[in-house]
């Protein structure tokens, strides 16, 4: 990958602000951007290097097969728990039974080796895949068990970042697990970005706070990030969620509590648990004893107990079972109704995805191949990544479109729209009826150079 792939990557789509001029001068007369708004990407492309992409990604999604759930653990500030909550999560996953990795790609500040006391093993190697370390039943993998010590410091940049947890993903010898919990550093930097453009299909993530204002709003941040990337959010855990004490058993609530569930509400995802201040936690922490294991009756141990088994419910429920997700248009299976997404300029389809001045959805019934109705509606602003997840919101199934960027086409695909490109400037109704009759041409996708 190169440089400017990967900065390209990095701003994760937007109109590529930071790139050179000569990004912007390939882009001609129209607005094309290199994002996962649904723009196209002007950048060349050598077929050599698409080659060696598409093998790595091949080799990438072989890696990662055999694991059913890949959870990414974020927070939007520092010092909020996460490595703490990820590490304790894996534990009590894999205590009740559940085949587990943990994985901390937090490259600047690994903790998740001294959280568990095992910062002094050293990694080895089998063939050509990397042996995690195991402990307590579960697989372990940080950047903590390369570094020669604890005071060096990694001083990467973005592209480096990215190919050390594609490494990470690839050729640490993970086989078949249950969950794979992934410990982010805090914010939207490289390291969950590269996650997320990494991992085809993310699982979800959950939002690591504390019942602060200061940390909400770095949270919020945080769920508006996952949006823009076509990532499930599983939900929100409040720590340091009051204080139990441990003479009385009275709680006391030091940072307030109760912000983290109604931020969660307000923001429209779930809430997932609240894990109290526990001194022993620091204590287990300092001595590299996850608290889930050493103290399992203490209440932090508890409380991780239940973010486990409320994860748990969160992902393994049959999709639709007390789903919260307004059934608007519909899958195939489960309505009578196939709902399309076109984007149009001046009535026709518009052949640059992400500059289109509004959307025709058409609904067709299943059964009978008929066009239903049509509605069209103005697009929100053009931003980020921001196109995918509104089209699912509006019921899509599948989009019919010009051209769009590689990126977009993968977030259309993590929220399960289909995406067909290379369609022709013609009206919506004929596409559709085109489409039905299984007469659409779909030539070559223009924004995708
Ligand atoms: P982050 O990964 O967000 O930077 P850490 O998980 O490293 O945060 O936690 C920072 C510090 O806070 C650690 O010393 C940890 O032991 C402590 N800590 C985390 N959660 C709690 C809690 N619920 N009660 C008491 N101390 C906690």
């Amino acid at each position: 990958m190169s440089n400017t792939d990967s900065s390209c990557g990095s701003c994760g789509g937007g109109d590529c602000g930071g790139h050179e001029d000569g990004d912007r001068s390939e882009r001609g007369g129209h607005a094309c951007s290199s994002d996962a708004t649904g723009g196209c990407s002007s950048q060349a492309v050598e077929p050599e290097d698409r080659l060696g992409e598409y093998l790595e990604r091949e080799e990438l999604s072989k890696s990662l097969k055999g694991i059913q759930h890949k959870i990414v653990v974020l927070s939007g500030k520092g010092g909020v728990g996460k490595s703490t909550v990820a590490t304790n999560l894996a534990l009590s996953l894999a205590e009740s039974g559940k085949q587990v990795g943990l994985l901390d790609v937090d490259i600047h500040g690994p903790s998740v080796p001294a959280l568990l006391g095992i910062g002094r093993k050293q990694v080895v190697t089998k063939g050509e895949k990397i042996l995690p370390i195991m402990c307590g039943g579960m697989k372990v993998m940080s950047i903590g068990f390369l570094l020669p010590d604890d005071r060096s410091p990694v001083i990467w940049r973005g592209p480096m970042k990215m190919s050390l947890i594609k490494q990470f993903l690839k050729d640490v010898d993970w086989r078949a697990l249950d969950y794979l919990i992934i410990d982010c550093p805090p914010g939207t930097g490289d390291e969950p970005l590269s996650v997320a453009q990494l991992i085809e299909h993310p699982t979800g993530a959950i939002v690591v706070t504390t019942p602060q204002e200061v940390a909400l709003l770095d949270v919020r941040k945080s769920i508006t990030f996952c949006g823009h990337l076509g990532m499930p959010v599983l939900g929100v855990v409040e720590n340091m969620s009051g204080f139990v004490c441990p003479h009385c058993g009275k709680t006391s609530d030091i940072f307030r509590q109760g912000g983290g569930e109604r931020m969660a509400e307000e923001m429209g995802v779930p809430f997932l648990a609240r894990i109290p201040i526990d001194p022993g936690l620091v204590l287990a922490g300092d001595q590299g004893e996850a608290i889930a294991k050493s103290q399992p009756t203490s209440p932090a141990a508890e409380a991780f107990g239940a973010l486990a088994d409320a994860v748990t419910k969160a992902v393994e429920t049959p999709k639709g079972a007390g789903s919260e997700r307004p059934s608007q248009a519909s899958k195939e299976g489960d309505g009578a109704v196939m709902r399309f997404a076109i984007p149009l300029a001046n009535g026709q389809l518009c052949m640059h995805f992400g500059h289109c001045e509004e959307f025709a959805f058409v609904d067709v019934d299943r059964e009978t191949k008929t066009i239903q109705n049509q509605t069209r509606i103005a697009p929100p602003e053009h931003e980020p990544g921001i196109l995918p997840p509104w089209i699912k919101e509006q019921g899509a199934d599948l989009v019919i479109a010009g051209g769009m960027g590689q990126r977009a086409q993968q977030i259309f695909a993590q929220h399960g729209v289909d995406v067909l490109v290379g369609a022709p400037a013609e009206s919506p109704e004929a596409l559709v009826q085109a489409y039905l009759d299984g007469s659409l041409q779909s030539g070559e996708n223009v924004c995708d150079h």
